[in-house]
């Protein structure tokens, strides 16, 4: 089966509706979700430069401490409880450090906060404290695990005499997987939006993380990771180590090379435009319903004139169909000239149709009707009830004419005969040749008297003209009337052929009525 026109409509209209909106949908999520990226991106680069600040501040903060303690002390090495005090005084004046301790230039403990006194004297040899003794010098030592078991980063600052010998160093611990004030720092620039930090030394290692589990961990495989410990900053989207796609922003903290990372899921980010399109969905459906009824109507309206031509065409009668036709109400240009296209080509096939029936009905040399033509008009007459007389004709020793003058010229003398039946009689008598010479006038209403005068007429006419090249033609008549000639109009055309045979028999050239 094929689709119809108010599927294809409706179809069509569907498609370009969904298609049109779908396009427009989809441009606006991409513009708010790009400007949602970027938004997003630009905040957390901000955030990562602010906190690389803040870090900076609080690092620079600490190792200017720690160069005030070191030159306080440098003349205090040998008196082991002034530098206990000393230690003591750092470690609670501010909260920079975990732990605070001095360490001589042969790698001895000379004093330190932690509770457990027992390391005083014992050699340390960690990789902060190799580090710091090594570089004599302000160190920010690199993530390590301490003699007590703690994941840490040691801050020292070096201590030099009076005279500029090099006496050992005065170090601060920041604990990275306990409370430290580090933590506090990071951690209380905690958004609740989704977005979180991490940061990384200078190997991409974790040395802050939301998930204090993962301190430790190296992650330098991340590509913002990888950029930021370069010194970099800036923003980028990017997948991170676990997968999933981040929108990044990224600093560098000079002073440690720390790199800061603050990140939110772009899946976080952009479920509000989720929730957007679908709202925006939600509120256009009643209206796009509203419409789809409308063009449902519309695609009604188009399709029902043509639906209809096609319908009332169908019937078999021609003029039936042809004014079920006419009464389509074909409102818009195509239907109208379908319309009148198929009306056009029924007026023709009707046309054709009467010319066929009357060329069937019609003798070709005469124009009179022919045998069925006759019948018909009887069949018309006997219907109505119409009384009428017959006249029947013969042209006298016709077989003479076609002997001397051939047969063309016969046929000439049948013409004439048929053009004086046409001038003897009225539009209302049925002229009718049988056949050969033989010929037939009905006259409807008419009685056998008038119609014997018609004929008498007609005879008279005949003898009196001279044919051209044949001389003299005579004609013989019979009639008849019906249905004075008997109930049955075959008894009247029988009536009418006696009639005929016995002008013949009477010597031609003469009309004779059937006695009824
Ligand atoms: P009658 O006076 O007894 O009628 O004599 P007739 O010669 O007319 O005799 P009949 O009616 O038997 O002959 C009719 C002749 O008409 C026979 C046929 O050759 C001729 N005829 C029949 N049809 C046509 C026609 O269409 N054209 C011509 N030229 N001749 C025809
Ligand atoms: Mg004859
Ligand atoms: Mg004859």
């Amino acid at each position: 089966m094929r689709i119809n026109l108010r599927g294809l409509v409706l179809a069509l209209t569907v498609f370009s509706a969904i298609a049109a909106t779908a396009n427009a949908l989809y441009a606006s999520y991409r513009v708010q979700r790009d400007q949602l990226i970027a938004n997003t991106l630009e905040a957390n680069r901000v955030y990562a430069a602010k906190l690389a600040e803040s870090a900076g501040g609080f690092l620079k903060a600490a190792q200017q401490q720690l160069a005030y303690s070191a030159r306080h002390i440098a003349d205090q090495m040998e008196a082991p409880e002034l530098l206990t005090a000393e230690v003591m005084r750092v470690q609670q004046q501010t909260d920079h450090f975990n732990s605070v301790g001095v360490v001589r230039a042969d790698g001895i403990i000379l004093a330190t906060s932690l509770n457990f006194r027992n390391f005083l004297g014992t050699r340390v040899d960690s990789p902060g404290s190799r580090g710091a003794l090594q570089a004599r010098q302000p160190l920010i030592s690199k993530p390590y695990m301490s003699i007590a078991g703690n994941l840490l980063i040691n801050v020292s600052h070096p201590i030099f005499s009076n005279e500029g010998r090099y006496q050992g160093y005065i170090a601060g611990t920041i604990y990275l997987r306990n409370e430290s004030a580090l933590q506090d720092l990071l951690g209380k620039h905690h958004y609740n939006d989704g977005s979180y930090l991490f940061v990384v030394d200078g190997d991409g290692r974790l040395i802050y993380h939301v998930d204090a589990a993962r301190v430790g961990e190296l992650v330098n495989s991340n590509p913002v990771v990888a950029a930021v410990i370069e010194g970099k900053a800036g923003a980028q989207r990017v997948v991170n180590t676990k997968g999933v796609d981040m929108l990044a922003g990224y600093a560098a903290e000079p002073i440690s090379g720390w790199g800061m990372i603050a990140q939110r899921p772009a899946e976080v980010t952009l479920e509000p435009i989720h929730d957007l399109i679908w709202a925006l969905i939600g509120y256009a459906a009643p209206l796009a319903i509203a419409f789809l009824l409308a063009i449902w109507w519309c695609a009604r309206m188009i399709s029902l004139p043509l639906s209809q031509l096609a319908t009332n065409v169908e019937h078999q009668d021609v003029a039936v169909a042809m004014q079920r036709v006419q009464s389509v109400k074909a409102w818009y240009f195509e239907a109208e000239r379908l319309k009148r296209a198929v009306i056009w080509s029924f007026t023709s096939l009707q046309e054709k149709i009467g010319k066929l029936n009357l060329a069937s009905i019609t003798d070709p040399l005469t124009g009179l009707r022919n045998r069925r033509g006759t019948q018909d008009a009887v069949d018309h007459l006997q219907a109505s009830g119409t009384p009428f007389a017959v006249v029947a004709l013969d042209i006298d020793h016709f077989k003479r004419v076609n002997d001397t003058f051939g047969h063309t010229k016969g046929d000439e003398v049948i013409q004439d005969m048929a053009q004086l039946m046409r001038d003897c009689s009225r539009p209302s008598d049925i002229l009718c040749r049988n056949g050969g010479e033989e010929f037939l006038i009905l006259l409807p209403g008419v009685g056998a008297k008038e119609a014997a005068n018609v004929a008498e007429r007609l005879r008279k006419h005949m003898a009196e003209r001279q044919l051209k090249g044949v001389g003299g033609i005579t004609v013989s008549a019979g009639v008849a009337q019906w249905p004075s000639s008997g109930p049955d109009v075959g008894q009247a055309f029988q009536a009418a052929d006696a009639a005929l045979y016995e002008a013949k028999q009477q010597g031609r050239n003469r009309v004779v009525t059937h006695a009824a």
